[in-house]
């Protein structure tokens, strides 16, 4: 049977950490699921369209890779994608305190799921989407952190939010 590994979350913008743990999952797993979370709730950089492109883009050549999104629980998702591994990545104390409450949750709500942990590479333990957009926003370079069209879209994003806050009321 075909190992599927489904790896969500916000991906707002992809980061190099994110795209360390999709090649090391594709070594242990049959194929993994890159599935951005569509929560209309939670405001992001990105929209959900820029993010799949984003994504598709940066895997064009992974075989193993399959791109794709989901709103609504993420047990539901799982159990329509036909398998019953959630794939997540660990950094820091914090990341464990979060990771472990959404991991007991969806097992109380799908007891069949087990969520596999991957932790950090030490070249990846500092990176974060927030930490990237806050350095761009301040006019720094993330050309270690993101992949070279991350770094663009989110110059240009970003500076055009900063123009769009400086214009008179
Ligand atoms: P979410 O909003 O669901 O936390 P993120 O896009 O921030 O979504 O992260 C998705 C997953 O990737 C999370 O499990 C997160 O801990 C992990 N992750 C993010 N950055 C890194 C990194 N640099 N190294 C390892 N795992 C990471």
């Amino acid at each position: 049977m075909k190992r599927i590994a489904l790896y969500p979350g916000s991906f707002d913008p992809l980061t190099r950490g994110h795209i360390n743990i999709v090649e090391r999952g594709t070594r242990i797993f049959d194929e993994v699921v890159v599935s951005v979370a569509h929560n209309l709730s939670k405001k992001t950089t990105f929209t959900l369209e820029e993010r799949l492109e984003i994504l598709k883009e940066t895997f064009r050549d992974h075989s193993k890779v399959r791109v794709d999104y989901f709103d609504g629980l993420l047990v539901n998702y799982a159990r329509t994608l036909g398998t019953n591994i959630l794939l997540r990545g660990l950094r820091t104390v914090s990341d464990f305190e979060y990771e472990l409450r959404m991991a007991l949750a969806n097992k109380s709500l799908s007891p069949e799921l087990e969520t596999v942990f991957m932790v950090t590479e030490s070249d990846y333990g500092h990176i974060s989407s927030s930490l990237i957009k806050e350095i761009v926003s301040l006019g720094g370079s993330a050309a270690d952190m993101v992949p070279k069209l991350v770094e663009e879209k989110l110059r240009g994003k970003l500076l055009r939010n900063l123009r769009e806050a400086k214009q008179p009321l």
